[in-house]
């Protein structure tokens, strides 16, 4: 078997765990790009991850604290994809990944790191990034600066009106 050093990932899992929900807190703050907020729509917001797995790593958000999907009324869901189709498109001009992952993990088992606020990830690929070892198996390559993607996606026109 091989090890993998992923000190990113132990900051994530041994780091303090903030006792209010991340996913609820950081859109009430109101300062969207130190958050990584790269755009909100009306039922759902889109933000970096910020332990990515590969390089413009997000994740779709809905406003509402549920932890699955079908917790969601129509609109939410129906605007989820919505926010993911504008994802996939500016990520394509920003990062030009050759492929996505796109999922949610709904509960602890599946992977879900904050499993009591569903929201949905998406994950640029490239032909021969570790095929999918970093997605399920929490490693990654060396991803470029989160303010970099930030920028990067905003150039693309991640928040550009509809
Ligand atoms: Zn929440």
């Amino acid at each position: 078997m091989t090890r993998l050093w992923t000190p990113w990932r132990m900051a994530f899992i041994q780091g303090e765990k903030p006792r209010e929900c991340i996913f609820c807190t950081k859109p009430r703050e109101n300062r969207d790009r130190a958050n990584y907020i790269l755009y909100r729509g009306r039922h759902n917001y889109i933000i970096l991850n910020a332990f990515p797995y590969a390089s413009g790593h997000l994740m779709i958000v809905p406003f509402a604290h549920v932890p699955s999907l079908e917790d969601l009324e129509p609109a939410v869901t129906a605007e989820m994809m919505e926010l993911t189709k504008r994802a996939l498109t500016a990520l394509r001009v920003a990062e030009r990944p050759e492929a996505f992952n796109v999922g949610v993990n709904i509960g602890k088992a599946a992977g879900a790191g904050i499993a009591d606020h569903v929201h949905l990830h998406v994950v640029p690929r490239w032909v021969g990034d570790n095929n999918f070892m970093p997605v399920i198996g929490n490693a990654r390559l060396l991803p470029e600066m989160l303010e970099t993607t930030y920028e990067k996606l905003i150039a693309a026109g991640i928040a550009a009106s509809p």
